[in-house]
């Protein structure tokens, strides 16, 4: 049987039909080696943002249903037109939308899971011998409606297919060669990482490096899809996601991440309890609303002050929702902060190695830039800023821990 590959391209890939043509070429020649091929693609550029834009001239708050209807409509012109470019260098291929390829969420608009795969017609599709091009970021649930899988989801459509499909092989090409130390716009001696464990990469992807959706990273981790990071644009080798032996490994700073598009909130004077943590977040939960940070600080007098953050996407919904549950815990009030940020380090092993924190903090010290709260998982650590210091912190981090050099010492 010959390899089942799938290859994913992002947005910034097929950007214009000359981009178009070129993904087509590369494409062909990975069937021409002899493999059965599944490409997952993106909307063209910056479609999505601006069908999102159209939307917004219309409300600022579109029935989520709807807006799935808009924005799932980018990725079925990139298909149709990579199919095309396709046909026209003398290849069979055939496109599918996200419900062709028999791609099943549930009903969660905006952000919808993938719970099945019914892969008959693309299975087919292949076996004919043609090249499938699928719609990314879009699925459709049990009611026969359109949904989409969060923004960048078109990763996680690869993974899903990668794994259902049994591939030997995925591979995600976008407008870097790899994942790197740090964001190279931000630091310009950051190096890219040639492998990386799920756990790692997952980490850096939920903490704002752009290169991956960490959906799609955790979903990979589950099936053990490896996974190649490439550039559409430039030869190179890439970074290789794949599970790592920790015992391999010593412990070691892996990358820095920054995250600037965060708001926190603070509910004061909450009294202290049982229960009301649980309420609030439940609330949070069932609006599927992440909540990233969450620090609670007791005060004298039995009431406490709770403090968390979430994506700025959501930040207005929660405070809505905040507000109201503050109220009903009889909690003083709610006060709010839009201009924070996020600079985590990660690396397997890293929060077992107290004196890595420290160097950390210190970095931050030696810059003047105050830490507002901190958070750390077993392989993160994390500290919330002003985000007008967030370069200023990636850099003096990404120095302090010796990363420009990562990958050079013995
Ligand atoms: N087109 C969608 C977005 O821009 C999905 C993707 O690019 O993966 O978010
Ligand atoms: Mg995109």
């Amino acid at each position: 049987m010959n390899k089942i590959i799938v290859q994913k391209y992002g947005g910034s890939s097929v950007a214009d039909i000359d981009r178009v043509k070129k993904v087509a070429e590369k494409i062909v020649e990975r069937a021409k080696e002899g493999n059965r091929v599944v490409v997952v693609v993106s909307a063209m550029g910056k479609t999505t943002d601006e069908l999102i834009k159209m939307a917004g001239k219309i409300t600022s708050s579109p029935n989520e249903r709807e807006l799935d209807m808009l924005i799932s409509t980018g990725e079925q012109v990139s298909i149709a037109l990579l199919t095309m470019a396709i046909h026209s260098l003398g290849r069979e291929a055939i496109s599918f939308t996200g419900m062709q390829a028999g791609i099943v969420t549930n009903a969660v608009h905006t952000k919808a899971k993938v719970t099945a795969i019914n892969h008959k017609k693309l299975k087919s599709a292949l076996e004919k011998g043609k090249i499938v091009i699928v719609a990314g970021f879009q699925g459709i649930d049990a009611n026969g409606d359109i949904t989409t899988l969060g923004r960048g989801g078109s990763d996680t459509t690869a993974i899903a297919l990668a794994a259902q499909l049994e591939a030997d092989g995925c591979e995600i090409y976008t407008d870097v060669d790899g994942v790197y130390t740090a964001d190279p716009r931000i630091v310009r001696t950051a190096r890219r990482i040639p492998v990386i464990s799920y756990d790692e990469m997952a980490e850096m992807a939920s903490l704002g490096a752009r290169v991956m959706h960490y959906r799609a990273i955790d979903l990979a981790r589950n099936y053990k899809v490896k996974i190649l990071v490439k550039s559409s644009f430039v030869p190179g080798e890439g970074t290789l996601i794949k599970e790592v032996d920790p015992m391999l490994e010593r412990v070691i700073v892996r990358g820095v991440t920054q995250e600037i598009n965060v708001g926190k909130i603070v509910v004061q004077g909450v009294p202290d309890v049982p229960g009301v943590a649980y309420k609030l977040f439940k609330a949070l939960a069932e609006e599927e609303i992440i909540v990233d940070m969450i620090i609670q600080s007791s005060h004298r007098n039995e009431i406490n002050d709770i403090a968390f953050t979430v994506a700025i996407s959501d930040f207005n919904k929660t405070i809505k929702i905040t507000k109201r549950l503050a109220e009903k815990i009889g909690a003083e009030g709610v006060i709010s902060e839009p201009e924070v940020a996020k600079v985590s380090i990660v690396g397997a092993g890293i929060t077992s190695d107290p004196a890595i924190a420290a160097r950390m903090f210190g970095a931050l010290a030696k810059e003047g830039i105050n830490i507002d709260m901190i958070s750390t998982s077993g392989i993160r650590i994390s500290c919330l800023i002003s985000a007008s210091r967030i370069e200023d912190a990636v850099r003096a981090i990404h120095k302090e821990f010796n990363l420009d050099k990562a990958g050079e010492e013995k």
